[in-house]
């Protein structure tokens, strides 16, 4: 994936401005990816719709770095599609006892999320919790619930055999007002598949609690399954969240896409593990990298600088052989310095830059000398900058007072930028093919 998405990152640098065209051959990789990511294919299609409408519309003016605004523009949309509105995490359970319901297909890991929501609303906001298993298909799974419930300090509602999930509903329920629960949990039971019998008896639960929150738990390396899933469920029940599990597989978590894009329901949590702390807020930029393959979006950003800024030495280096060499030139100069702990990328590339490059050590130029420089730098005008040699005692006199320092420190900026101006001209008159040329290379 790295080297396809490279290969047509490099096609696009290379061109001035971004084309429809290039917007669309940059896309058809993005699709690629969202696919071997899982995400399910109309959710892949209509996304890439909606990013292309946004990558030609608007940031193909600036001719800068296509490449990269097409992979910001990707990236970004991803984030926001997942997001959407609301504090993730967060769950309505005011008014006690608020009920909770969870629902979901069998083994997607209902049993465990409950628990794992429990401990962290007993733990992070002191609640206090009752737990229900309405399985009563599987009497094992009742069981995992209350030694579960053991496990993490949290009341189990007491199994009584013979009783249908409904009444195990209303049990939970009375139970919850009289034990003065803040919430109660209901973890349904779950097929392998939908089926018409578990979906109305998921009905009957919720018409009998009228639940806070009805969550959908959701294995998140299912790819295009999860999402008839979460229609089904969300057309039947009406579901307020979801909660992707196993997002500790290596899966690349296309489902949450999917999920969200088909339901328009928040993730609000994911599962990272069978440990009863493996639960986290659901953190959408975290996803997004994941579905993109991070790695390979950071490298080829941080390519797209590369490029930037090699483009930009260039154009520099022009004008620095006709002898024009400025205060924003040093800024941009001593910055870099800052930047890669040592000696500006131009200066080491050219060859006479070595002696001031000792002086400036020997002088102790570290960082806070430079920003000290910058500072100065920074207090003169536009025109200042651009032409220095403008500056006589008054306005010397004001730039140094507004950096905070004296007048001796800028003459020795000054000295430094006319040195610097000097050995670029000379540098310059050495004609084609001379040391600045050869050095670029
Ligand atoms: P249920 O049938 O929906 O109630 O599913 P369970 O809660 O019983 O979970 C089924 C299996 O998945 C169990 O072995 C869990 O330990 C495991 N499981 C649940 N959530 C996660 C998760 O986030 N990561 C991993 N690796 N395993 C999980
Ligand atoms: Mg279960």
């Amino acid at each position: 994936l790295s080297e396809r998405l490279g290969g047509v990152f490099d096609r696009l640098t290379k061109q001035g401005a971004l084309s429809e065209d290039d917007v669309r051959t940059a896309l058809r990789e993005v699709r690629v990816a969202l696919l071997e990511a899982d995400v399910s294919l109309p959710v892949a299609r209509q996304f890439i719709k909606a990013v292309e409408k946004k990558a030609t519309g608007a940031a193909v003016t600036k001719s800068v770095t296509p490449g990269q605004q097409v992979v910001k523009i990707v990236h970004d949309e991803l984030i926001s599609v997942l997001a959407g509105e609301g504090e993730p995490g967060s769950l309505r359970i005011d008014s006690p006892p608020a009920p909770i319901l969870m629902v979901g297909l069998q083994g997607g890991g209902k049993t465990t999320t409950t628990a794992k929501l429990a401990k962290r609303l007993k733990e992070r906001d002191g609640k206090k919790v009752l737990m229900a298993s309405l399985d009563v298909n599987r009497p094992a799974a009742m069981e995992q619930l209350a030694i579960l419930g053991q496990q993490i300090g949290v009341d189990t509602l007491p199994i009584v055999k013979g009783e249908d999930p409904v009444a195990i509903a209303k049990r939970a329920k009375t139970q919850a007002g009289l034990g003065g629960y803040d919430v109660y949990m209901l973890d349904t039971a779950g097929r392998l598949s939908i089926d018409e019998e578990l979906m109305s008896q998921v009905e009957a639960v919720r018409d009998v609690t009228t639940p806070r929150e009805t969550l959908l738990v959701v294995d998140g390396l299912t790819g295009q399954d999860a999402v008839h899933t979460a229609e089904n469920f969300d057309t039947r029940i009406g579901i307020s969240g979801v909660v992707l599990t196993r997002m500790d597989g290596d899966g690349r978590g296309g489902a949450a896409l999917s999920m969200r894009a088909v339901t328009g329901k928040p993730i609000k949590f994911v599962g990272l593990g069978e440990k009863m702390d493996a639960l986290e807020t659901f953190e959408p930029d975290r996803v997004a990298g994941r579905i993109l393959g991070m790695g390979d979006i950071v490298a080829l950003v941080e390519k797209a600088q590369q490029t930037l800024e090699a483009e930009q030495a260039e154009r520099m280096m022009k004008r620095f052989s006709k002898g024009q060499f400025n205060m924003n030139d040093l800024k941009m100069q001593l910055e870099q310095m800052i930047k890669m702990g040592g000696m500006g990328a131009m200066m080491q590339m050219m060859p006479g830059a070595g002696k001031m490059a000792k002086q400036m050590d020997e002088a102790g130029m570290d960082d806070s000398i430079l920003r000290q420089q910058i500072a100065l730098i920074n207090s003169m005008t536009k025109r200042e900058r651009a032409n220095p040699q403008i500056l006589q005692a008054s306005r010397k006199k004001r730039i140094a007072k507004g950096a905070g320092m004296e007048v001796s420190d800028l003459n020795k900026l000054l000295k430094m930028q006319r040195q610097m101006s000097d050995m670029m001209k000379k540098m310059g008159k050495m004609g084609k093919g001379g040391m600045l040329k050869q050095a670029m290379k």
